[in-house]
């Protein structure tokens, strides 16, 4: 820059000097004419000394303004030196800056499309190497022709633009600010990239040229994974969907405070209600947790709030009440895992077994029932026996044990066959039940001996029923084999005798009174 403003300051001083000489020879000329034309020598002494001083008086003048003028420029060349430096100072810095961002290509061109900036970043970014683009036409070439085709097509109002016109344009929004857009790339080895691009127009200040810039960014790592999120959230829909468990993750904040962040979409079947009225929405106002059986309550929340404490996994089965299907049996099963801020994340399901249990409990009915008089058999007998003298020991309860046996039974079988035998049982045990309190537990002990356990029941109470019972049954007509009697023995238990002896003493019992003429009742 030193080179184009030293000669303009000089050529300025050299203008001036001239002028200032040439005014001094025209005076110098103008006062030897005079002396030429004057006639009276004395007068063009007094005006040629006249003439002369104001020469020396102009000269001197010259001088002063002339060195005033040459310390202004002098100034004014240093400022400029300073202003240019600045300017190179800057420009170093946005082209490192440029540059050093090898992540970004910055390609910028001419108002002919020429290339005049192909950063650092475009080479790594293309593979072209400066010297090969710079100067050059062609940077729309680097896009992938068949995607501006495409992109052409699908907006007929840019028929008319050239590819770069067009690639301009769809960088505008619709008010006119530049918006970022991607577009498919093609390096110089034929290999292709996403790259999201920025571009903008500006316009040289002194030539009010046009200029374009164009910033582009290697998206294609980011397309990838975003990719690959929705291929795992597709999986994810895909894989639960068709599970008939409700499998979800919930964030448990603390009690009574949590949200569910996923809800597979059987929820819809299980709890009757739809993914998104549950996912997000928080405990208080989640309608999944109205949905709980209220006598489930307590026990739900005394297992969850074990796991929150211990942030281990927890399993329990609780009943829910549904609009359409009612009362649903229902097992959660979680597995926890306690988050840096201490709170709780449980990934776990939820699955109807309601099915399971109806036949959990028929399993469990058919294990304690006889299955000809559909009363309870001997291993519950002994169980319930067991359980009313442990009871009987810790609260001071007293029971009795009635127990009794038909008498000839088989001759009945013999006589009518052994069918009718099972009638007979069958009907013995309708009738004595009829007769009995819901708390008591009749159960067919052996063949046909059969025994009642009644809690809180006294030995003259018991005798009491034992005679009714034994009464009854004789007064009874069985239409298959008229009038069946039994033998009754009572016992009634007291903390000193063990379960097995209170069996024996009405076993005994019963015996006696089958010594005793049988159809009668005894009383240990
Ligand atoms: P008692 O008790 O009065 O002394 O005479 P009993 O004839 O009843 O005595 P016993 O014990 O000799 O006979 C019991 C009979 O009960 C023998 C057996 O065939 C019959 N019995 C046991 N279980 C069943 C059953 O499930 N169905 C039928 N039909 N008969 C049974
Ligand atoms: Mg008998
Ligand atoms: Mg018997």
């Amino acid at each position: 820059m030193n080179s184009w403003i030293t000669p303009s300051i000089s050529h300025l001083k050299g203008k001036r000097f001239l002028i200032g000489l040439s005014v001094c020879l025209t005076l110098s000329l103008g006062t030897v004419l005079l002396l030429l034309w004057f006639p009276d020598p004395a007068s063009i002494h007094r005006y040629a000394e006249l003439a002369l001083i104001v020469e020396t008086l102009l000269l001197g003048a010259l001088c002063v303004s002339t060195r005033i003028r040459q310390k202004q420029s002098v100034t004014q060349l240093e400022e400029l030196i300073a202003q240019k430096n600045q300017i190179s100072f800057l420009n170093a810095r946005i082209t490192n800056l440029i540059n050093a961002a090898t992540q970004v290509a910055v390609i910028t061109t001419d108002p002919q499309g020429r290339i005049q900036v192909f950063s650092e970043g475009a080479q790594v970014l293309f593979g072209f190497s400066r010297e090969e683009m710079l100067g050059r036409n062609n940077v729309e070439k680097l896009h992938v022709q068949e995607e501006i085709d495409a992109r052409r097509l699908a907006h007929p109002e840019l028929q008319s633009l050239t590819d770069k016109q067009l690639i301009g344009q769809l960088c505008i929004d619709d008010n006119g600010s530049s918006k970022a857009t991607e577009w498919s790339y093609r390096r110089k080895d034929g290999s292709r990239f996403t790259g999201e691009l920025r571009h903008a127009r500006f316009s040289d200040a002194n030539s009010g040229q046009v200029e374009h810039i164009s910033v582009i960014i290697d998206v294609s790592e980011r397309i990838e994974l975003l990719n690959r999120i929705k291929e795992s959230k597709a999986l994810l829909t895909l894989l639960t969907q068709h599970i008939p468990n409700v499998l979800y993750q919930y964030h448990l904040l603390g009690p009574g405070d949590g949200f569910f962040s996923f809800c597979s979409r059987s929820v819809e079947n299980v709890f009757e209600l739809k993914a998104d009225a549950v996912v997000g929405v928080n405990f208080a106002g989640n309608p999944l947790f109205q949905r709980l059986h209220p006598e489930d309550l307590p026990m739900i929340r005394a297992v969850t709030a074990k796991s929150m404490e211990t942030a281990e996994g927890w399993m329990c089965d609780f009943r829910v009440i549904l609009p359409v299907k009612g009362v649903r049996w229902l097992r959660g099963e979680s597995y926890a895992e306690r988050q840096p801020d201490q709170s709780c994340v449980w990934y776990g399901s939820f699955s109807d077994i309601t099915e399971l249990k109806d036949r959990e409990e028929k399993l469990r009915t058919q294990a304690i029932t006889d299955e000809l008089t559909g009363i309870y058999n001997r291993r519950h007998f002994m169980s319930a026996l067991e359980h009313l003298v442990d009871t009987g020991k810790r609260y001071a309860a007293g029971f009795s044990l009635i127990m009794f046996d038909l008498d000839h039974f088989k001759s009945i079988n013999d006589r009518f066959g052994h069918d009718v035998g099972d009638a007979v049982l069958k009907e013995t045990c309708a009738l004595i039940r009829q007769r009995l309190r819901a708390s008591d537990v009749f159960c067919r002990i052996g063949g046909e001996e059969l025994a009642i356990l009644c809690p809180f029941t006294s030995q003259e109470n018991a005798e009491q029923l034992a005679n009714v019972l034994c009464q009854s049954l004789a007064g009874h007509e069985i239409a298959v084999a008229g009038r069946v009697t039994a033998s009754f023995g009572v016992a009634t238990w007291n903390t000193d005798i063990a379960a097995d002896e209170l069996l024996r003493r009405a076993d005994q019992a019963s015996y006696s009174a089958k010594q005793a003429g049988r159809n009668q009742v005894v009383n240990a």
